[in-house]
């Protein structure tokens, strides 16, 4: 079976370990790279293209005066000096993302989001922590990116983290033909499944594509994965989807599921907008602030009494019903 084979390789863009986010217990992270969606609010811009990619940090940069390596060695001519300011700038439309330039660098200005690993390498680099995870019934988290656009990989890693006894769980905007997730749901325990809003248009204008595949993957769930938890999750974005209607829509869309055992609201943050920039990518919401204190209870209140009160009065088996 292709989906067992360890050394299938995957892309990712980052490992964390230790993490006590993101599912149960101690949890080591993995983010996998490429993304349908291009969420304006998006933390993690160097998860949307699936290959490895170039990105520059100017303030690690030496200056031209000690060095001028990556001038020297990019085959496009991609880097150019910046001659008053004694620094570089990269010509974003020549890059080829060969990585030269990273590998002469000598502090990491330059440096490559991205690569390529085996299913065995990962698997021995996430048992380092095997003590944590036992002792805190924790495990393997598979975020980034869209998880589930490399489903044969996601699947073989999940298969072995479970063969292992570890907790599986992956985060995913649903946004994925359903042939991805049906391979690599068999190995999942939890699944975080992001809802940003539930009004068709608004979420195409601000993540580029239409929310009716993951609405409909996220009713196949219970039917298909009775026993995998659905976690659903909101990113509260102040002017897209902070006001009560709007919670209120993706409760009611969520409550008859059997399966979904959590809402969970996350506060927009803007811990990512460095990232944008040595990417050279705009950050399309820059006058954005977090959302108050005041407006998040309001909304966690909203949820407390229109998701939590009423799972408990539903009847177990209204999502046969509902999902349909
Ligand atoms: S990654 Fe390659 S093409 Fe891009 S700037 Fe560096 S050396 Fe040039
Ligand atoms: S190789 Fe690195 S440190 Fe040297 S000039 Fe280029 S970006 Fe700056």
């Amino acid at each position: 079976v292709p989906i067992m084979r360890s050394e299938l390789t995957g892309t990712i863009f980052s490992v964390q370990r230790l993490s006590c986010h993101d599912g149960q217990g101690w949890r080591t992270l993995v983010f996998l790279k490429g993304c349908p969606l291009r969420c304006q609010w998006c933390a993690n811009p160097e998860s949307w293209v699936q290959t490895p990619q170039l990105a520059f940090n100017s303030s690690r940069c030496i200056g031209l005066s000690e060095c001028r390596r990556c001038i020297d060695v990019c085959p496009e001519q991609a880097i150019t000096p910046i001659e008053p300011d004694g620094l570089i700038t990269v010509d974003w439309s020549r890059c080829r993302h060969c990585s030269e330039c990273a590998t002469a660098c000598p502090s990491q200005a330059l440096h490559l989001f991205g690569r390529t690993v085996t299913v065995d390498e990962l698997l021995a680099s996430i048992e380092e922590d095997s003590l944590f995870f036992a002792r805190s019934d924790g495990g393997v988290t598979l975020g980034g990116g869209e998880p589930l656009l490399q489903p044969a990989f996601a699947g073989a890693l999940l298969a072995a983290c479970r063969k292992r006894g570890l907790h599986t769980a992956v985060e995913t905007c649903g946004a994925v033909p359903w042939a991805n997730i049906e391979p690599v749901l068999p190995f999942v325990d939890q699944l975080l499944f992001d809802i940003k809003s539930a009004d068709p248009d608004r979420y195409r204008q601000y993540t580029g594509v239409s929310n009716e595949r993951l609405l409909n993957n996220l009713n196949r769930l219970p039917r298909a994965f009775p026993r995998t938890q659905v976690i659903v999750r909101t990113p509260v974005i102040p002017g897209f989807n902070d006001t009560e209607t709007d919670i209120a829509a993706i409760i009611d869309l969520i409550r008859p599921l059997s399966t979904v055992s959590d809402y969970e609201l996350l506060p927009y943050h803007r811990f990512g907008t460095p990232k944008y920039e040595y990417l050279g990518i705009p950050y399309r919401l820059s006058s954005l602030t977090p959302p108050t204190a005041e407006r998040f209870a309001e909304l966690q209140k909203l949820v407390n009494s229109r998701f939590y009160t009423h799972r408990q009065t539903e009847p177990a088996s209204a999502e046969i019903r509902h999902s349909l």
